[in-house]
């Protein structure tokens, strides 16, 4: 089994497909999405419609919450608030029942789904320090979880202590140090990285081999940004596209 793990796609149909092209090219067999369909990108329509059709699983993510919901929430900026307002009116009744219906976690027999955190999945609070991961540890179950909210792609391990590692090659063999260990990747984000690196990103996990990979992509941002400012949406959602962040 090749895992293709994946979110934080936020509308972006470009980089969408050019993530399913490189699963596809990767091998992927079973693609895993950690929420945030919608929201900011142009195509909320396209891209909810596309990962429904993968019949994959899904968590919901913060964005495809609160598109759900009659008011915006009062923490949000003003762009993030009108890229929600444009995202309501794409979407139809159906798109909007599906994201109402989004589990919160999902369970594999060695990984575990969230978007944000599984201390309070709903609380959407972020997973960038060690306290943090240590936090979400205390929740997880299974060896292997993945998450993304911070659209910053991360490594945490737990073995006799939490700390950060680096996320290229990871091999999550349990046995090798003889200690139990447990894993918590951010798969970064499809559509609006914020590591300062503009492509799109995603992770697979090849559950034989036992390795963990993080895959970067060009895709068609011009197209994408270009998309964005033709959607009457602000000109800023379009430009942090270029800078990753
Ligand atoms: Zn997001």
């Amino acid at each position: 089994m090749r895992y293709g793990i994946f979110g934080d796609i936020h509308g972006n149909l470009e980089a969408l497909e050019a993530v399913l092209a490189d699963m596809e090219a990767q091998g992927v067999t079973h693609p895993l999405c950690i929420g945030d369909l919608v929201g900011y990108g142009a195509n909320p329509y396209e891209c909810l419609e596309i990962v429904r059709a993968l019949g994959c699983p899904v968590v919901r993510g913060n964005h495809d919450d609160w598109v759900t919901q009659a008011k915006n929430p009062t923490s949000f900026s003003e762009d993030a608030r009108r890229a929600l307002d444009f995202t309501r009116k794409k979407l139809n009744p159906g798109q909007l029942n599906y994201l109402r219906r989004l589990p919160y976690v999902k369970l594999g027999d060695t990984w575990t789904l969230v978007h944000a955190t599984l201390d309070g999945p709903e609380n959407w609070g972020y997973v960038s320090t060690r306290l943090e991961a240590e936090t979400s540890f205390l929740y997880q179950k299974t060896s292997l979880c993945f998450l993304g909210h911070t659209h910053r792609p991360a490594v945490f391990i737990k073995d006799h202590e939490v700390r950060p590692i680096e996320f290229r090659r990871v091999d999550v063999h349990p046995e090798r140090l003889k200690v139990s260990r447990k894993f918590l990747f951010n798969v970064g984000s499809v559509g609006q990285p914020r590591d300062g690196d503009w492509r799109a990103a995603y992770a697979i996990y090849d559950a034989k081999s036992e390795i963990v990979e993080l895959r970067r992509l060009n895709y068609d941002i011009d197209r994408a940004a270009q998309k964005i400012l033709k959607a009457g949406l602000p000109e800023s959602l379009s430009k942090r596209l270029f800078k990753g962040e």
